[in-house]
């Protein structure tokens, strides 16, 4: 009489005896839903072990072009400050006359608009 063995193993997470499933005679951890999900965070894990550079390579890729940014328009920034900063003294006075005449000429502009009389028909 030929019997069908199935060798009794042992979980390889949780060390309690399982019968593999006979579709799978190389299971490894019982079917316990504790040690499934076990199972698969070492899967990732191991995974990540055996592709430490792609997470990495994303990570790298990200941090140097948001650092590359950064210090672009830090770089602009320093390389203009001073000339932002000799440009705004410069103005200042200019800014402020201006400012001026640009409101003289926005409120002559109103009242002339309010004061002037429709043409009409000449
Ligand atoms: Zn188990």
């Amino acid at each position: 009489m030929e019997k069908i063995e199935r060798k009794e193993k042992f979980c390889s997470i949780c060390g309690k005896p399982f019968l593999p499933n006979k579709y799978r005679p190389n299971q490894e951890v019982c079917s316990s839903l504790e040690c499934q999900y076990q199972r698969q965070l070492l899967n990732m894990k191991s995974w990540r072990e055996t592709n430490p550079n792609y997470f990495k390579y994303k990570e790298s890729q990200d941090k140097s072009w948001k650092q590359a940014c950064r210090e672009r328009s830090l770089d602009w920034r320093r390389k203009h400050k001073e000339y932002l900063q000799l440009y705004r003294e410069a103005n200042k006075d200019r800014h402020r006359e201006y400012m001026r005449d640009y409101m003289r000429q926005y409120r002559k502009k109103k009242k002339g608009e309010e004061q002037e009389v429709p043409k009409a028909g000449v």
